[in-house]
């Protein structure tokens, strides 16, 4: 039987981010009863039962804030219409201030069993200059509340080239984060999005430059293996078998379906996406969604997503243009940023740093 994976796009937050171009829209209960309503219709239009549902992802937005009461609706529902496997891997997002003992006691009770925590620095200077409303002590409070709580599965985001952000501070975060009883780390160089407050001369003057985020990324890598964090993909690392296999799914251009506004979906050989409005999704019967790639995953698609993991691209995968690549190969092997075993070609932690360009050369 095929797998599947079910991506729900919670749109809610409590402050928005500075940084942040996410659709997301300020919480009310009124708003969110609504919405949990259409995210059940959309659970039932959805149903399908001819593949296994190995993956569930709430994501946002800051799904956190729903209560315990309206995921637990979403994942009965869930296994109403879907053949839910008994070790789905079932993931939160999760903002530190909306995290208590008793709420993660329900949230384990219910069926979620891994979280993914927006901590994304361990200093508060650098939270502060985000806009993100929790402190480094808050975080910590929440991870050690989950871990109680009977999470053995726990991610933290982290965000480097942050303004003002020296390798010290960086490696400061990293040393307070891998303390902490998590096993899954999401690194992410910030990028300034048009049309945030971060989108601003102050911000852009106070950034590091390009050959600073470099040496940032590759201070981070570093001291994340040192860590026991293990480079799984571009901006991911985890302990030993704790990889997100929801994501993995992404890179592996394994069927996923997207519920609510802004989520996207490969489904049945086509991408498409529901609008980020939320008023629509309330007030449609059944999320609208526009085909946004009739015929996904294609040579030069799948051949870039395989190649952000560290397991690579399998030449058997892609035979036709076997040849092509195989002769671009030596020079980047001799640059230090790829490594071939005969079938199997991968990017190295440097190959990573310029991962874009040592993609499209390959591939293209
Ligand atoms: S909590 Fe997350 S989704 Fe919401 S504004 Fe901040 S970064 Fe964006």
């Amino acid at each position: 039987m095929n797998t599947l994976g079910l991506y729900i796009h919670v749109p809610f937050c409590g402050k928005k981010c500075r940084y942040c171009d996410f659709y997301s829209v300020s919480y009310t209960s009124s708003n969110a009863d609504a919405y949990t309503d259409a995210v059940l219709r959309n659970i039932e239009h959805y149903s399908d039962k001819t593949a296994v549902l190995d993956t569930v992802y709430f994501g946002g937005g800051t799904p956190s804030l729903l209560s315990a009461e309206q995921l637990s609706k979403f994942i009965t529902h869930i296994k109403t219409y879907f053949e839910l496997s008994d070790n789905a891997e079932i993931t939160l997002e999760a903002n530190p201030n909306t995290l208590t003992y008793e709420k993660l006691a329900k949230l384990r009770e219910i069926g979620i069993n891994r979280l993914s925590i927006g901590v994304q620095s361990m200093l508060d200077d650098e939270l502060k200059l985000l806009g993100r409303t929790h402190t480094a002590e808050r975080a910590v409070k929440s991870v050690y509340a989950a871990e109680k709580a009977g999470f053995g599965n726990i991610s933290c985001d982290l965000m480097t080239a942050l303004p003002n952000q020296t390798a010290e501070k960086l490696r400061l975060s990293i040393d307070r984060m891998a303390e902490l009883p998590i096993q899954h780390i999401s690194a992410y160089i910030l990028k300034i999005e048009k049309g945030t407050p971060f989108d601003c001369n102050e911000i852009r003057n106070a950034v590091p430059t390009d050959d600073e985020t470099a040496e940032l990324y590759m201070t981070m890598t570093e001291r994340l293996r040192e860590k026991g964090f293990f480079q799984y993909e571009v901006s991911n690392f985890s302990k030993r078998g704790f990889e997100s296999r929801h994501n993995c799914r992404y890179w592996k251009c394994l069927d996923y379906i997207g519920i609510g506004p802004s989520a996207h979906s490969c489904y049945k050989g086509k991408r498409f996406a529901a609008a980020p409005d939320i008023k629509a999704f309330i007030g449609s019967p059944v999320q609208q969604t526009e085909i946004t790639d009739s015929s996904p995953c294609g040579f030069e698609e799948f051949s870039m997503l395989r190649l952000r993991l560290a397991e690579g691209l399998d030449l058997k995968d892609v035979e036709a243009h076997r040849s092509d690549i195989e002769k671009k190969i030596p020079p980047l092997i001799q640059a230090g940023y790829v490594k071939y075993n005969g079938e199997k070609v991968s990017l190295t932690e440097k190959g990573f740093l310029m991962s874009n360009s040592v993609i499209e050369y390959l591939i293209f």
